[in-house]
């Protein structure tokens, strides 16, 4: 800050000082002036991720062209000193000195990188450089200087709309931050230097032509810009802490985001369209070098959506199967069995076609956890899972661990003595693993179930089957273990109404 207001105290005395070498007195300052601007910027963007390095070191590529651009002009002048002439090379320079600026101002905030996005940039900046030169003399690089250059009003008009345009899209895309962040910050000081540049060059232009001799004081416009540019560097950047970038973004922000790389197209069509009754074939390359851009891109982000789209798709069909299985045994969960249970139920009553629901659980299990070890017990069941799944015939019915060491089975359009067959089948299968556990009722794993059928499922809700089914189980328990037990008032059939609960 005391350094700046000391650069610019010292060029203002030397200009006071020798007011009649105003302009060779001035020079000096305004062509070290972007150069220690860059120094600062550089040093101060040299800890910044990546991204941010990226943007700055495109802020610094713009100061390099103005440094030398500013050069140009001292020599220019110097030599031959006539504001009215029209454009000079220093003019083209300061054209192209917005392109690494608008370049920063279109590159987007997140996406993966892309190197195919940074030659579609590259051609874009190759055809606008191209088209400025065009735009200020009047005919091509490298061929003989024929042509009739830039108008020195027009040439202002330019300047102006160029500083005040770029201010703008600057100021647009900080909009597109809503927390606080390293990016954010560099287009703050991106926007706050724009618009001063922008302003100080205007009045610096107009007062320059209106006055036609070098003005003096007026010179400090062209250094102040770059001072500001250093203090807001220096002081933005010592605050350090980071917040971090909410993943939801508005709307208005995913935007003005996702239409910032169009910025530098537009920018391309629009001097295009300006060259083209001048210059028909340049003017239409620069159309069609700007709309295979643009389409390119579209293409691109389309393709990259889809992709995603898919990528989200193949990942939410993942998660979902992984809520829904058990992540021991691998068969269906509970939230599984609740959700089946619901829709089982609700097409047996449109179906009326009955519906079975099998409670099973293991006998004396905590007898084997106690005896061989949690890790044995979580083998065993995991076999018992197994066998029980084998057990089952119909691709329709659904097992699932109901938990700790129950399982529930579905059984879709089965009656009871379909899911008797089922119950008698599954404890067979159960017994036939021969899985260690000694206890009271004998030397291996059994299993004892609950049965619960409702021929007409219209009566009640699925909740009653559960129960009924959980009642057939604590009477297998309590009459034994390692048995089946069908609930009394499920297997009721509108025939049938006196049958009472069956053994096995
Ligand atoms: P009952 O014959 O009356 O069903 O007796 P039980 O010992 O099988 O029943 P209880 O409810 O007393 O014990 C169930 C045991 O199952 C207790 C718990 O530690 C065990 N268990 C539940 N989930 C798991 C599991 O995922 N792995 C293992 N190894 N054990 C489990
Ligand atoms: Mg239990
Ligand atoms: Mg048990």
């Amino acid at each position: 800050m005391w350094a700046s207001i000391v650069y610019l105290g010292t060029q203002a005395l030397c200009i006071k000082l020798f007011p009649s070498h105003a302009m060779g007195v001035s020079y000096p300052f305004m062509i070290l002036a972007p150069w220690l601007a860059l120094a600062v910027c550089w040093w101060h963007a040299r800890d910044c991720a990546q991204r941010t390095r990226l943007l700055w070191t495109l802020v610094c590529t713009a100061l390099v062209v103005w440094g030398i651009g500013i050069l140009f002009a001292a020599w220019e002048d110097l030599s031959f000193y006539n504001p009215m002439a029209g454009a000079d090379f220093s003019d083209f320079l300061f054209f192209v000195y917005g392109m690494p600026i608008l370049l920063a101002i279109s590159s987007p905030t997140e996406g993966e990188h892309n190197s195919a996005f940074v030659w579609l940039d590259a051609v874009q900046v190759v055809m606008t450089a191209l088209l400025i030169y065009v735009a200020a003399f009047s005919v091509l690089p490298f061929t003989p200087r024929n042509g009739h250059t830039l108008s020195i009003s027009r040439l202002l008009v330019i300047y102006n709309f160029e500083g005040f345009a770029l201010a703008a899209v600057a100021t647009l895309r900080l909009l597109a931050y809503t927390n606080d962040g390293e990016e954010r910050r560099f287009y703050q000081i991106l926007c706050s230097y724009l618009w001063i540049y922008a302003s100080l060059a205007a009045l610096y232009n107009h007062i320059t032509i209106s006055t036609n001799e070098h003005t003096g004081l007026y010179d400090l416009f062209t250094v102040l810009p770059f001072a500001v540019l250093s203090i807001l560097a220096v002081t933005l950047f010592s605050e350090r802490e980071e917040t971090v970038q909410s993943a939801r973004r508005k709307p208005l922000t995913l935007f003005i985001d996702n239409a910032s790389p169009i910025f530098f197209t537009i920018t391309l069509l629009v001097l295009a369209a300006a060259l083209v009754r001048e210059h028909y074939y340049i003017g239409m390359s620069g159309i069609a070098v700007a709309l295979a851009v643009y389409a390119i891109r579209a293409t691109m982000l389309q393709s990259r959506y889809m992709h995603a789209q898919q990528e989200l798709q193949v990942a939410r069909d993942k998660m979902e199967a992984m809520s829904l299985t058990d992540s021991l045994t691998g068969v269906a969960n509970r939230r599984s069995f609740d959700r089946t249970l619901e829709v089982e139920w609700r097409r047996s009553v449109r179906r009326k076609s009955p519906l079975s629901l099998l409670m099973i659980d293991v006998d004396f299990f905590k007898n084997l956890n106690d005896k061989y070890g949690h890790p044995y017990g979580d083998s065993c069941l995991i076999e018992i899972a197994n066998a029980l799944q084998t057990a089952l015939p119909r691709s329709s019915d659904l097992l699932a661990r109901y938990g700790g060491e129950e399982f529930g089975i579905i059984l879709s359009a089965t009656d009871a003595r379909g899911a008797d067959t089922v119950a008698f089948r599954v404890r067979e299968f159960v017994r036939a693993l021969h899985l260690k556990n000694e206890t009271p009722i004998g030397q291996f794993v059994t299993i004892s179930i609950g049965v619960a059928t409702y021929e007409f499922p219209h009566e009640g809700a699925s909740a009653d089957l559960i129960q009924s089914a959980d009642e057939a189980l604590y009477r297998a328990k309590r009459h034994g273990r390692d048995r089946i037990e069908f609930a009394v008032p499920a297997t009721i059939t509108r025939e049938s109404a006196a049958t009472s609960a069956k053994v096995r």
